[in-house]
């Protein structure tokens, strides 16, 4: 049987989302966004720079005094679910989209991004209608309670890792709060942003309250980080990156939340499962390519088990089917850029120079026809890694993991939390005692025990360290989307006494 090929149309073309009108570029400029499986041009999309910034800040801005202002909690609430049913219905062709724009396989843009996206909008449209201030029991003849507001324009920029995800991530306790969104989507990645923006439309969402502007990080990104009228600025990305967004939006005091790279240790005890904790290491680096900030790129193995796990593990990754990502059984795709994948590239030559073993992978696979041009890469096991080396200290972003044996809990926890990142943490043991004191001991926003890259709506994410600020999903993503005023009212119909009279 012959693996299908994707199939070149012409690009798809696409505009910024404004005010509510679809519009070109202030420019007239556009860029192109290729189809990583092939290298081809996939869509063609208007580039937003400065002036269109500007535009849609002043356009949230005004949304956020107008209709949408005075909307009751529940028909706020009730926009947000339609719009996750409007995503549900056209989720199939929303997945292909994301598949041919960023290289994820198919199952995993229909079975895990998709029902993510829905998932979010769904939970949030819930929470419209339970953001609560409080009544404060202060002493005298005094009533005192909080309001919770939304903290206004709601600056958010994303990566392309979860393109669409990462947009519901963002715009969904943005929006339950009653904030106004202008979302930046990653240049690699624009597309299912855009198609999203047409739903948002449908659902009749007033104009101005979502505004949707592609466009590169060091032109539109930084005009929106550093523009005086946003409120509060949203970023997930890289921790270079991220370092850049709080510095501008230092200038203007601009309230900002980070989730930032990660080098999260998954952690192979001895009384492990092995055939799970396998599965899980799997898990943990070549999901999505391994282009993911919560990836199991240090993977702890406990020196006792560390041949016969290596060897269970080399044998399953040399198994896994990387090819075209449209094919439903392909479990890898292409890199997302061949960017990132020269950046992969360059790692495997790091790990040589600094002693480390490339024990499986290491290369671009050989594929045929028109994916001889996409940007694949083998999944990729290092060992005889230590935790001072590059590679185990950088992000790589890519089906690269790094192996490091240990032989003693403390010095487990020890080299576990020798990082600079904090996003999360994963351990396989059959010893709760052991996984519950790792789980307190490690200094990580997320930890998994016998399973890893868990997420749900409700379940807060996000890092220590400087994997950033700030926890998204959950109620917790309500503390970034709103501001508390506290509001005093005396009972007593007396003089403040303080003065006498
Ligand atoms: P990135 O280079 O930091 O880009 C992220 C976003 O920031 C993109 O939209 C990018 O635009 C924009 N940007 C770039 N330079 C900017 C600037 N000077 N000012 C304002 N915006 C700017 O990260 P990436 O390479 O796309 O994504 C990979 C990184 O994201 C990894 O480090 C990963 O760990 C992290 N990540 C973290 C999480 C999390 O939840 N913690 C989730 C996903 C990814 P362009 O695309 O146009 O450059
Ligand atoms: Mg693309």
């Amino acid at each position: 049987m012959s693996t299908p090929q994707p199939i070149q149309t012409a690009p798809r073309r696409y505009q910024l989302f404004i005010d509510g009108q679809f519009v070109d570029a202030e420019s007239g400029e556009t860029f192109k966004s290729p189809n990583p499986a092939t290298g081809e041009t996939f869509a063609e999309v208007a580039e937003a720079d400065k002036a269109d910034v500007d535009k849609a800040v002043a356009a949230a801005r005004k949304a956020m005094t107008g209709k949408w202002s005075k909307m009751s909690a529940r028909d706020r609430g009730r926009l947000l679910y339609k719009l996750s049913q409007l995503i549900e219905q056209r989720a199939a062709e929303l997945a292909e989209l994301e598949t041919s724009d960023n290289g994820k396989p198919i199952r995993e843009s229909t079975y895990i991004d998709l029902p993510g996206v829905v998932e979010n909008f769904e939970y949030f449209a819930g929470w419209a209608t339970k953001i609560e201030g409080e009544t404060i029991p202060v002493p005298g003849q005094m009533f005192n309670y909080t309001l919770r507001e939304p903290v206004g324009v709601c600056g958010q920029i994303i990566p392309w890792n979860f393109p669409l995800l990462m947009a519901a991530w963002k715009l969904a306790p943005a929006l339950a709060a009653g904030n106004t969104v202008v979302l930046k989507p990653a240049e690699q990645t624009p597309v299912t942003s855009l198609e999203l923006a047409k739903l948002i439309q449908e659902a009749g969402f007033p104009e101005g309250v979502v505004n949707i502007i592609p466009g590169y990080g060091e032109t539109a990104g930084a005009a929106l980080a550093s523009h005086p009228g946003i409120d509060k600025i949203a970023f997930t990305g890289s921790t270079e990156v991220g370092k850049l967004i709080a510095k501008a939006a230092a200038e203007n005091l601009t309230k900002v939340s980070l989730e930032l790279g990660g080098k999260a240790p998954n952690v192979i005890f001895a009384d492990a499962d092995l055939d799970q904790a396998v599965n899980g290491a799997m898990m943990g680096i070549f999901f999505n390519q391994g282009q993911v900030c919560c990836a199991g790129s240090r993977l702890f193995v406990e020196e006792k088990v560390k041949e016969e796990f290596l060897g269970r593990f080399k044998e399953k990754a040399e198994k896994i089917k990387v090819g075209d990502p449209m094919d439903k059984s392909t479990l890898m795709g292409p890199q997302v850029s061949e960017e990132q994948l020269n950046k992969i590239k360059s790692y495997v030559g790091v790990a040589r120079e600094e002693g480390a073993t490339i024990f499986a992978g290491g290369e671009q696979p050989k594929l045929e026809g028109a994916l001889q041009n996409g940007y694949f890469f083998q999944p990729t096991i290092f060992s005889e890694v230590n935790n001072r080396m590059r590679v185990a200290q950088e992000e790589i972003f890519g089906p690269v993991s790094s192996v490091i044996t240990f032989d003693n809990d403390d010095d487990l926890i020890r080299q576990a939390n020798e990082t600079m990142y904090g996003l999360s943490a994963g351990i396989w043991t059959r010893d709760i005692t052991r996984a519950h004191r790792f789980a307190r001991a490690v200094k990580a926003g997320v930890v998994w025990i016998n399973t890893y890259n868990m997420f749900n709506a409700a379940s807060p994410f996000g890092g220590y360290k400087q994997s950033g600020y700030g926890r998204e999903m959950g109620k917790h993503a309500l503390e970034l989307y709103t501001q508390v005023k506290s509001v005093w009212v005396d009972l007593s119909g007396k003089p403040i006494g303080w003065f006498g009279q």
